[in-house]
């Protein structure tokens, strides 16, 4: 397994570090950006951890907008892989909440907010996602699939999904969509498994982490990692743990996991904009 991070770096910082022929400039943004993909052993990243590390500590703000971490496998070790956590590109809004769906906060955890357990039908409007897409989530982490979604995982006796009804704001049923729910959500992390704030910031103030255990961090920064004995016999099933936080019409959300078998069929059926990491079993 290689690591990388791909880093939007504000161009005034990036200037200092690199030529202009490193990374890609993103253009209308401003600040402008620039979009960079580095290995986490790479001289590049130590030198971006550097200057922010000072521009922190003189301003307390980051040099880069924003980051996602990439994984990428030889065949043998995709091959040998029998869990993937899957993450899901496609984001769009509204969420729920703003178009009606009711949650009941009384079942939340009273330090972190995670938790809350929604009441009836998703209620939202479809209309912000994009074409030829199959799996979509809400900025709130409600996920929709289309009904091909559904009849290739029926077709395919993939067990551990279960699927809601989507309504409109005027109460009518979507035909072409459902909501992706769990058999299962408690499929347990193990402390093997890294979580922070961002590459360079582990969260040691523990600023994103609940000491009742439910919400484990901001964002992972490493591969997943679930205890043996918590792994239920499931296609696909999620984590008991959280990530994230809540804030504003953000929530929480679990981690989603998928069988090797799941995973070949969402690549044999080109279901996009999925990515797969490895999850370990441990
Ligand atoms: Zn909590």
């Amino acid at each position: 397994m290689q690591e990388f991070v791909e880093i939007r770096v504000y161009e005034k910082f990036a200037r200092q570090l690199f030529d202009e022929t490193t990374g890609e400039s993103v253009g209308a943004l401003t600040p402008s950006v620039r979009k960079l993909i580095v290995s986490t052993q790479s001289e590049k990243f130590r030198l971006i951890r550097e200057l922010n590390a000072k521009e922190r500590l003189a301003t307390g703000k980051s040099v880069f907008s924003s980051w996602r971490l990439l994984h990428t496998y030889g065949k043998s070790e995709l091959e040998s892989a029998r869990y993937f956590c899957i993450d899901i590109s496609s984001i769009f809004e509204p969420s729920g909440e703003e178009c009606g769906t009711l949650y009941d906060e009384t079942s939340r955890c009273g330090i972190c907010s995670s938790g809350d357990c929604q009441v009836g039908n998703l209620i939202i409007s479809t209309k912000n996602i994009g074409r030829n897409i199959d799996v979509a989530r809400s900025i709130a982490g409600e996920i929709l699939v289309s009904t091909r979604f559904c009849n290739i995982l029926s077709e395919n006796n993939i067990s551990g999904a279960v699927y809601g009804a989507i309504e409109s704001r005027s109460g009518v049923i979507n035909d072409n969509w459902r909501q992706l729910k769990f058999v299962n959500s408690m499929a347990t992390v193990s402390n093997k498994t890294k979580t922070g704030i961002d590459p360079f910031d582990d969260d040691l103030k523990n600023e994103y982490r609940c000491p009742r255990g439910d919400l484990i961090g901001l964002r992972l920064l490493s591969e997943l990692y679930i205890l043996s004995d918590t792994l239920p016999k499931l296609d696909i099933f999620q984590t008991k743990q959280f990530f994230g936080l809540r804030s504003g019409l953000l929530r929480p959300q679990r981690a989603i996991i998928v069988s090797k078998k799941l995973q070949s069929i969402f690549l044999n059926h080109k279901i996009r904009r999925l990515g797969f990491d490895v999850a370990h079993v441990v």
